[in-house]
């Protein structure tokens, strides 16, 4: 099952992940984005969030 992961060194902290989906992603204690589950939120929704991130940051591995 792929699951999405954040890369750390590409985060701006824009927060648009977090917003589109909050049961996956929260910002982290340095203003990044993580996972937090990676089933939180529907497929859709992910995708969504993923295709939402302007620096592409998201991806399903
Ligand atoms: S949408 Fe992208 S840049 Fe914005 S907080 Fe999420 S992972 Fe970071």
């Amino acid at each position: 099952m792929a699951i999405p992961v954040v890369d750390a060194d590409l985060c701006t902290g824009c927060e648009l992940c977090v917003d589109i989906a909050p049961n996956t992603f929260q910002m982290s204690d340095e203003g990044i984005s993580e996972v937090i589950d990676p089933e939180g939120d529907d497929e859709d929704t992910i995708q969504e969030a993923i295709d939402s991130c302007p620096v592409e940051a998201i991806v399903w591995e």
